[in-house]
């Protein structure tokens, strides 16, 4: 149901174990590029992908969701 022309308040949000990790963290945020970029730190502090290439951020973008 859309209601009173209110904007939906829902983010964007990815798991780790939408993409098949094994980790709790689930980031999320306003945008779909917000998501990615936080993501990307996720990644980069938490499971050690030193460089995140175009194949994961693609891959990532089709798992995220709206919440
Ligand atoms: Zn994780």
């Amino acid at each position: 149901m859309v209601g009173h022309g209110e904007p939906r308040a829902i983010g964007h949000g990815i798991a780790s174990k939408d993409v098949g990790v094994d980790c709790s963290h689930r980031v999320s945020g306003k945008t779909v590029d917000e998501v990615l970029k936080k993501a990307t730190e996720h990644a980069r502090k938490d499971h050690n992908i030193k460089r995140v290439t175009k194949d994961y951020l693609d891959s990532w973008r089709k798992k995220i969701h709206d919440e």
